[in-house]
């Protein structure tokens, strides 16, 4: 039984079904395949219709060196309207909320950098699997817009710099260059270009889809192998016997039971997930979506732009087509937490999110900005989603025993990078399942970080970092 079916978890059925599992999926949300509105279905199918795959999609997000110790892990210290990535009333959160961020402000530089290198493993295990399902299950990329290869525009050339070092290490780099090449090869970005936003741009690893054909699609394929969906169902509670093994799920008041249990509630699962490791871990960080036309001369290559010192200073610009088939882009873009309530938003700093977005979109597009402005696509294009994300930036892999010799696993976390981890993520169920090992199971451990940091004095985590 699967409760939950997000990217991450409708990758895992299909690997489930390839493996000779029978399957049913639970979820709280409508048929992703019906329009309902956006604001019902969960982050996968309620942002926008556009994912990414890169190398380093699900990034660790503390701070990896002492340089501006001013602001060290201060992400969550203000509002998104100052520039912050809280969206919330911080002055009302609950003590759950408090910990995971004094969590994420306890991380010292070196072990972000080992979290980092982890997450990126996972990245990098799901490189091939991803080429593979291209290749071997073609029929589920017909029709999505399916786009090779990304190119990186960079505003700041110090941070491009890095970022051609960093790229080179972990085998991302295709080719590096500067403007007055670029708009040569793309001159969809001779705009950008003339209105000094990139000082430097990179060909990487990557590919990006429309991921609600694609979801839409994925269903389709495990309903026709025997996956049986049950749409609009809460599973409200996890049933154990008094030793702590798992007996059952709870819905509507009466009792679902299942050999294995695979939990993925992306920032939904607060409630349910009570009495769990994985409780109070994965809170949410809203991200905005707005579309435009794609216009002449057409990007063909999907973006990630770095606006460095900007209200929304990452975004991703995924070439695709809308529901009638229109060429648009699809710009998703910001940062705003909302604590373990994904509908704590405050609607000022949304506003601002917005308004950032707009101006990425402006500064880049000009002309598609114009267009969109005047025929209202950009106003009504506008709508969010909550990312799972932990105080470490790390995903969650909890396994907890169930009767008849059976599992109950949680997986979730995966920040900004669910669609891109989720095969490696759908490995490590299915290895659990069958009783191996898979890496995800320590490292994505729920209690990782907090075992480690209880177990060493306060004092020498602070002192650290310094004397290296
Ligand atoms: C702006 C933005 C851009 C992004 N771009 C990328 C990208 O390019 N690449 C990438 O890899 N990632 C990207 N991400 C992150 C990615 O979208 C998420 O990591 C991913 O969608 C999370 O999927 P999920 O399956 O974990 O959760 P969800 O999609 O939220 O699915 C969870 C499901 O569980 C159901 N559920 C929850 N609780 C219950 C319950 N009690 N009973 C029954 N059902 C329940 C919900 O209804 C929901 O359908 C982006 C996110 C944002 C916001």
């Amino acid at each position: 039984m699967l409760v939950g079916a997000g990217i991450v978890n409708l990758i895992t059925a299909y690997y489930l079904t390839e493996a000779g599992y029978s399957i049913t999926i639970y979820d709280a949300s409508p048929d992703p395949r019906e329009s309902q509105h956006w604001s019902r279905y969960g982050c996968t199918r309620g942002g926008g219709d556009a994912r990414m795959f890169t190398l380093t999609e699900a990034d660790n997000y503390n701070d990896k060196d002492f340089t501006g110790i001013a602001h060290f892990n201060n992400l969550f210290g203000s509002k998104v309207s100052e520039s912050g990535w809280v969206i919330c009333d911080i002055n009302n959160i609950s003590i759950p909320e408090q910990t995971w961020i004094h969590e994420y402000e306890a991380v010292p530089p070196w072990l972000a950098n080992v979290y980092n290198d982890d997450i990126l493993s996972f990245n990098h295990e799901s490189h091939p699997l991803w080429e593979d399902l291209i290749e071997n299950a073609s029929e589920l990329f017909q029709g999505v817009e399916l786009r090779e290869g990304i190119v990186r525009l960079y505003s700041d050339e110090a941070h491009y710099r890095q970022s051609i070092e960093r790229h080179r290490k972990i085998q991302s780099l295709r080719r590096a260059f500067m403007p007055e090449e670029l708009t040569e090869i793309y001159p969809a970005l001779a705009d950008a270009c003339a209105n000094g936003v990139v000082a430097g741009a990179m060909e990487v690893v990557g590919f990006t889809l429309n991921v609600h054909k694609f979801i839409a699609k994925l269903l389709a394929r495990l309903e026709k192998v025997g996956v049986q969906c049950f749409w609009n169902q809460s599973i409200t509670k996890i049933i154990r016997n008094h030793h702590g093994v798992v007996i059952g799920l709870e819905s509507s008041n009466h009792t679902i039971t299942a050999d294995n249990y695979v939990i993925s509630p992306g920032v939904y699962g607060s409630g349910f997930l009570r009495g769990t490791q994985t409780e109070n871990k994965i809170q949410g960080v809203l991200g905005g979506w707005m579309l435009i036309p794609n216009l002449a001369p057409k990007l063909e290559h999907s973006l990630k732009i770095a606006r460095k010192g900007h209200i929304t200073e990452d975004a991703n610009v995924t070439v695709a087509t809308d529901s009638k088939g229109e060429e648009i882009l699809i710009f998703g873009s910001g940062y705003g937490y909302t604590g373990l309530d994904p509908s704590n938003i405050l609607p000022d700093d949304l506003e601002a999110m917005y308004c950032g977005i707009e101006d990425s979109i402006k500064r880049y597009f000009p002309a598609a900005y114009e267009a969109a402005k005047q025929s209202g696509l950009l106003e009504a294009s506008r709508r969010y989603c909550v990312r799972p994300w932990t105080s470490t930036s790390l995903g969650v892999f909890e396994a907890i025993e169930s009767t008849s010799d059976g599992k109950l696993i949680v997986t979730g976390g995966h920040n900004t990078g669910g669609f891109t981890q989720s095969p490696a993520i759908a490995k490590a169920v299915l290895a659990a399942l069958r009783g191996e090992l898979h890496p995800m199971h320590h490292l994505y451990h729920p209690n990782r970080f907090a075992s480690f940091y209880s177990q060493v004095p306060r004092r020498q985590i602070i002192e650290t970092p310094v004397a290296q």
